[in-house]
């Protein structure tokens, strides 16, 4: 557990995946990173599904930030991406709080694609064609230029977006939008960094107080390993501009001493950075 601000921070992985080595690390070869990241024979390396909450008990405010890949799949997907997400391991973690869905004040979606927010909806018992809100007091932060594209996407990112897990949300008028770059946010210790290069408007708080910061990496910096710039997954649809917002977060690693949340990474939570070398590395992993 960490305390920043009002907040103790707990994280909550919510299941594992695999996903293509290769589109994970873009141009880098396969003899650099298939040591830090080593394939199965299908090549596909693990990646972890990990969930940020946030409870403030003074003001009764419990926050996540994102919520994995739900459990709406059939047997074909969860081969395809070696899904380990049996049990409800979100609601098992808000339950070893205390917490229940209905407690959650406050949902943050980084992005909406399925293996970051397929966990916002379920399917409603008795039809299992339609999918409700999980968190049904909550509002939901998203970024507009980020919910615009969802409904719209790349044909790069296209296959990434399910509208059963997001359409109910913006029809239940749950979603409140966070428009332009500007890094104030309504919740108190909480910022705003807006990232554009993997999607658009990809939304990353930092959880700060005066001597502690925590950024939430997202599909930005989305395992230790993809620390190095030029380490960039094929996914994005804008790498260089991935390349200046890692370059620019890296930057804050080294003057502030900022702490990164890995979404993705299998072993490692949070860290503190070395940026001091050539690469940078985990200096310090750090309790979460
Ligand atoms: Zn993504």
């Amino acid at each position: 557990m960490l305390r920043i601000g009002p907040y103790e921070l707990h994280a909550i992985v919510t299941g594992r995946l695999r996903l293509d080595g290769g589109a994970m690390f873009g141009v880098v070869p396969k003899v650099l990173w298939g040591t830090r990241a080593p394939p199965d024979d299908r090549n596909r390396i693990q990646l972890a599904m990990r969930t940020l909450l946030a409870i403030d008990q003074s003001a009764g405010r419990v926050i996540l930030i994102d919520t994995g890949a739900g459990d709406k799949w059939d047997a074909d997907e969860i081969d395809r991406f070696a899904f380990e997400i049996e049990g409800d391991l979100l609601g098992a973690g808000l339950a070893s709080f205390g917490l229940g869905n209905d407690d959650v004040t406050d949902v943050i979606v980084t992005h909406l694609h399925f293996d970051h927010n397929g966990g916002l909806t379920v399917r409603e018992p008795g039809e299992p064609k339609r999918c409700r809100p999980r968190f049904r007091k909550a509002c939901h932060w998203v970024h507009q230029r980020q919910l615009d594209h969802a409904h719209s996407p790349a044909p790069k990112d296209r296959a990434s977006f399910l509208e059963r897990d997001f359409t109910p949300v913006q029809e239940a008028g749950l979603f409140e939008t966070v428009e332009g770059d500007a890094s104030a946010s309504p919740l108190p210790n909480v910022s705003w960094f807006v990232a554009d290069g993997h999607t658009p408007g990809q939304l990353l708080p930092r959880f700060h107080d005066d001597e502690v910061r925590l950024h939430y990496m997202g599909d930005l910096i989305p395992t230790a390993a993809h620390l190095p710039v030029p380490w960039i997954m094929a996914y994005d649809n804008e790498p260089l501009r991935t390349a200046g917002e890692k370059q620019r977060v890296l930057q804050e690693c080294g003057e502030q001493g900022l702490i990164l949340f890995f979404e993705h990474d299998p072993n490692v939570a949070a860290a503190r950075i070395d940026v001091s070398r050539t690469r940078p590395e985990v200096k310090e992993a750090i309790d979460v």
